[in-house]
């Protein structure tokens, strides 16, 4: 592997998170990375990018670099596109954001459609089986998470590594 600065690492992904303000992706990343969570977090919090070295199932090491900042899709190898399951709006805006990537990411770029704040039982307007099939038409992988909860967090991030690593060994 790659030596740099006493670091070893097989493989450096570039990921990116995207899709509206307010969805959780800060909170997703912090709670991927740190193990926190904000509950009034602002643009503000956060950092630009945050990094997390995963070990896939044939050793080898995968430095993921998680870019939490729009504008960032050139030299992606991988994205997050979330949405908040308590906003039919922001779930709407995926249509948008696809078209973003298809202009500026890598045409072979994977995409991870995240459905975030599931705990939010009650206020829930996107129902799961209709992301599902949209995921579906569009070749997205999907899931859905809670970054207040934690449910799904870490397949979450887990998985997208997985999926780039499948594609680019
Ligand atoms: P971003 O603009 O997409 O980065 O969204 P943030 O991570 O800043 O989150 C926006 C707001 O949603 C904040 O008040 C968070 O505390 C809240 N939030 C984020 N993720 C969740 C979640 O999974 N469940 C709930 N209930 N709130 C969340
Ligand atoms: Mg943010």
């Amino acid at each position: 592997g790659i030596t740099r600065d006493e670091e070893i690492y097989d493989y450096l992904f570039k990921v990116v998170m995207i899709g509206d303000s307010g969805v959780g992706k800060s909170n997703l990343l912090m709670r991927y990375t740190k193990g926190d969570f904000n509950i009034e977090s602002k643009t503000t919090i956060g950092v630009e990018f945050a990094t997390k070295t995963v070990t896939t199932q044939d050793k080898k090491v995968v430095k993921a670099q998680i870019w939490d900042t729009a504008g960032q899709e050139r030299g992606a190898v991988g994205a997050l596109l979330v949405y908040d399951v308590t906003s039919a709006q922001s779930f709407k805006h995926v249509a948008d954001w696809l078209k973003e990537l298809k202009q500026y990411a890598d045409n072979n770029i994977v995409i991870l459609l995240v459905g975030n704040k599931t705990d939010l039982r009650d206020r829930r307007e996107v129902k799961k089986e209709d992301a599902a099939a949209y995921a579906d038409q569009h070749q997205l992988a999907f899931i859905e998470t809670s970054a207040l909860d934690c449910s799904n967090v870490d397949l979450a991030f887990d998985r997208i590594i997985n999926e780039i690593y499948k594609v680019v060994s």
